[in-house]
């Protein structure tokens, strides 16, 4: 498709994020948002990665904020977009080997609570058996479990965004690899320079992930958002474990699973390569390791073999503080910030597009829905960053 020489609004990169910040521009009245992505096709990006979990139980308020209005977006979104979200609530269930960790959980969910999560639970070793009996208990003193937590599909999000975002007048260009922008001698951003062609432009929205710190440096912007990478390896076909198992965690060193399409997807969380952040290979280590850690935790397991050339490995987007940045940069005020979820991304789509239009439609950094001022991207220069705990 070619490009467009103007745009009232660019939005760069058309994962998850971007196409829900189209969509809600462009379901909030505005004509001409154009979405430029380097890849040739939509989910290239960490979006088409994802495992497609979906949680409310955070250990800050602002997400847990997030995940709601997320979660009421969801119950709505085939009615929104006319895509199916693949919403399942088959819950979360967090487990903890220590008092350090279950205190932590107990903590974060007297706060989800009064947040409104109020089927989010603690809960007792024989409670746990019950709500996944394929769980040894062995180490596991207590844990936390929400019902309403549980599986979302990722590209089926994107692509009801995209789709929503094109019935009402947006376009999505791939194949445009954002290398530039224009700026005027006040420092506003006037264009965007892809290897598509130009575009001229009032408002710039950064959507592009991991990525985004190289796209913000563009625009004259520092944006401390760091790649880190995730790897994942399923398991062969198998009936050994149920599709509406619900995704258990294990609080202390993140190791986690859940069943998808028929397989069980094995993630546990370890630093990226430390020659190359961008990298996404798996290593033959790490599977050996992790294979090790669902032996041990999920017994049934142990005759299921991996299928290791079927791993793969994508990346997180890691600010600071390790939640969303979100709003005007406050070197370049026409430089729309939708960044750094660290993870989250996807679950937390539908509230940041819808977010972050109500502070371009609205013209300043304000929203009606929900006070996000916490998620400024100046919160870290001005020594605010969100404080919470590591394991939630
Ligand atoms: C293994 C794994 C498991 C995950 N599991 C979950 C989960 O269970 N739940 C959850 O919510 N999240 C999960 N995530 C995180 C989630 O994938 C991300 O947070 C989310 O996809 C971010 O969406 P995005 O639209 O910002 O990024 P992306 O989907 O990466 O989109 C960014 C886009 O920007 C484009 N781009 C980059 N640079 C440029 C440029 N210079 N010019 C033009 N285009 C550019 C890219 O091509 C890309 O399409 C997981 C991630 C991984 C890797």
């Amino acid at each position: 498709m070619s490009i467009p020489k103007r745009a009232s609004i660019v939005v760069i990169g058309g994962g998850a994020i971007g196409a829900s910040v189209a969509h809600h521009l462009a379901a909030g009245g505005t004509r001409d948002v154009v979405v430029v992505d380097r890849a040739e096709g939509p989910g290239r990006g960490s979006t088409g990665l994802a495992t497609g979990g979906y949680r409310a139980q955070y250990g800050t308020a602002i997400n847990v904020r997030l995940s709601l209005l997320a979660r009421e977006k969801l119950m709505r979104f085939e009615e929104e977009t006319g895509v199916d979200p693949g919403y399942e609530q088959a819950g979360y269930l967090w487990l903890a080997g220590s008092e350090a960790a279950l205190e932590t959980l107990r903590a974060g969910n007297r706060m989800q609570r009064e947040e409104g999560l109020s089927d989010a639970a603690m809960v007792s070793r024989e409670e746990i058996a019950r709500i996944n009996p394929a769980i040894s208990l062995d180490g596991v003193i207590g844990g936390a479990f929400c019902p309403t937590d549980g599986f979302i599909k990722p590209l089926q999000i994107l692509e009801g965004y995209r789709a929503a975002a094109e019935r009402a007048g947006a376009r999505f260009v791939w194949g445009a690899e954002v290398h530039g922008m224009e700026r005027d001698p006040a420092g506003r951003v006037r264009g965007v320079a892809t290897a598509a062609g130009r575009i001229k432009t009032d408002v710039v929205v950064n959507a592009a992930g991991a990525w985004a710190r190289s796209v913000a440096a563009m625009a004259g912007v520092e944006l401390p958002v760091l790649p880190l990478r995730r790897q994942v390896v399923p398991t062969v076909a198998t009936a050994a474990l149920p599709a509406s198992m619900p995704m258990s965690i294990w609080a202390e060193d993140g190791f986690h699973l859940r069943v998808r399409d028929g397989r069980v997807l094995l993630l546990w969380p370890t630093p990226g390569d430390p020659n190359d952040p961008f990298a996404t290979t798996v290593d033959a280590a790490w599977i050996e390791e992790v294979a090790g850690k669902a032996h041990a935790r999920v017994p049934t397991l142990r005759g299921v073999p991996l299928d290791p050339d079927a791993a793969w490995a994508g990346l997180y987007e890691i600010s600071p503080d390790k939640h969303a940045i979100l709003g005007p940069a406050s070197e370049c005020p026409n430089f729309w910030l939708a960044n750094g979820s660290s993870g989250h991304g996807v679950m937390h789509a539908p509230a940041l597009g819808q977010l972050l239009a109500e502070m371009i439609l609205g013209g300043d950094a304000r929203t009606t829905t929900l006070d996000v001022h916490t998620l400024r991207p100046g919160r870290f220069a001005e020594g605010e960053p969100i404080v919470g705990p590591a394991l939630l």
